[in-house]
């Protein structure tokens, strides 16, 4: 929904796209050959067959963009495990196995998406202990424990995904409504690692814990910085959720569910390929899983401080290129928990430059290559100290493959350029 997107969810979710040949269209102006960097791959383009635009990804992980492009290795392993059959359920326990030491937590599950890791996490509170439980969700939920505790700001458009599992949420806004909402009925609290922050986390996992009932975080957006990937559960969150196709770029399918081990089992049992599950609908494939365990080797193996450092260095070679443009200023701008890499922030004086910001980002979306501009651009403040409205753009850059930047710099200063002449 790139047009509605809310003040919170401006630098919240995740997205990127496969570079176009559209780079060679740049040729003549002083550009590397961005297109020619990426490797050759055999077969049809079925973008092209289909007439599917792919574009310049200067937005971020945007569901709706396809969130990311997956790195050479992790490519060349879905492409190796789509060349044999295995036995899904060995492939998915030797996955969740190799997974769960890798990211220090007793236990881990492929999903499909952090939405689905959201119902089958939710699925499993309800159901451990009790395998017969699982055919009752979502319908026959009279004789089971129904009640998630959650604050009233942590209500989001992920909901869906945990109502799911016939469950019913029950608002708090303090601690102590948090510590008296609890009952016989309630099978789980669940928290937004990046909504507002009206109860800790410390004591939200403390009151969880004391009244018996796990805690779920939805954390889908918040790698970088790569130590979140156990940060949570280390706190004591026993079920946690990272999208596997925002910042660990894995299959955009695919998520993963982390956290306590009987709970991840109970999760299993509730998800695809069992058949009469809630989760059956929720298939992960062979290449999914293996793509996603791809993923999180390479994303172990990259550095927090070298990825800022390079996302920062694209952003500063955008700003540089606009300087000539009256008025523009810029600022590099990290957002504090989901999507915590610098973006490029661009404002200007709109009597002088007479553009809206949302016109910019249409005119970005219609040139040769495509480009696609964060949809917080031409919006409201995208958080405390940073400016906002119609004469702010907002630039990704950390799902941009090498050289695009310099495209994007280009293509922003010649429309911006050409509203100060006119
Ligand atoms: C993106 C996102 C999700 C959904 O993730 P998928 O992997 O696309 O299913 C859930 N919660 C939050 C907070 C998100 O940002």
């Amino acid at each position: 929904m790139p047009g509605t997107i809310s003040r919170r969810k401006l630098l919240r979710t995740g997205g990127q796209a496969i570079i176009a040949g559209g780079a060679a269209v740049c040729a003549g102006s002083a550009l590397p050959a961005v297109a020619a960097s990426r490797p050759k791959v055999k077969g049809v383009d079925y973008y092209q067959k289909l007439g599917v635009a792919t574009f310049i990804n200067a937005a971020g992980t945007y569901t709706t963009l396809t969130a990311s492009t997956m790195p050479d290795e992790v490519q060349a392993a879905v492409a190796l495990a789509a060349l044999h059959p295995v036995h899904l359920i060995e492939l998915h326990e030797a996955a969740g196995q190799y997974l769960a030491k890798r990211l220090r937590c007793e236990g881990a599950l492929v999903t499909a998406g952090a939405a689905s890791a959201l119902t089958l996490g939710t699925a499993a509170c309800v159901t451990a202990g009790n395998d017969a439980d699982i055919l009752s969700i979502p319908t026959d939920m009279n004789s089971l424990k129904n009640e998630v505790i959650v604050q009233k700001s942590h209500r989001y458009d992920y909901d869906h995904a945990v109502r799911n599992c016939g469950v019913r949420f029950v608002e708090v806004e303090t601690l102590e409504q948090y510590e008296q909402a609890f009952n016989e009925r309630t099978v789980m609290t669940h928290f937004f690692n990046a909504g507002e922050e009206h109860i800790s986390r410390e004591d939200w996992v403390r009151v969880a814990h004391k009244h018996g009932v796990p805690c779920f975080n939805d954390a889908a957006a918040d790698v970088p910085p790569i130590s979140n990937l156990w940060n949570y559960t280390q706190m004591g969150f026993d079920l946690v959720t990272f999208s596997g196709g925002k910042g660990l770029r894995g299959p955009q399918c695919t998520g993963l569910l982390l956290g306590r081990k009987d709970l991840i089992e109970a999760a299993r049992k509730n998800n695809s390929p069992n058949s009469n599950t809630v989760g059956r609908g929720m298939k992960v494939a062979k290449e999914e899983i293996v793509g996603l365990v791809a993923a999180v080797d390479w994303f172990l193996a990259q550095d927090d401080a070298a990825m800022e450092a390079e996302y920062r260095q694209r952003a500063e070679r955008i700003a540089g290129a606009l300087k000539s443009v009256p008025t523009v200023q810029t600022q590099i701008f990290i957002p504090a928990v989901a999507n915590h890499v610098p973006h490029l922030v661009i404002t200007y004086d709109q009597s002088r430059v007479k553009i809206a910001a949302k016109e910019v980002m249409e005119k970005m979306r219609q040139g040769t290559p495509r480009i696609e501009l964060n949809p917080g651009t031409g919006g409201p403040p995208a958080s405390a100290g940073l400016p906002g409205g119609s004469n702010t753009i907002v630039v990704g850059v950390w799902m941009m493959q090498p050289g695009e930047d310099l495209i994007v710099a280009k293509r922003l200063r010649d429309v911006l350029q050409g509203a100060a002449a006119a």
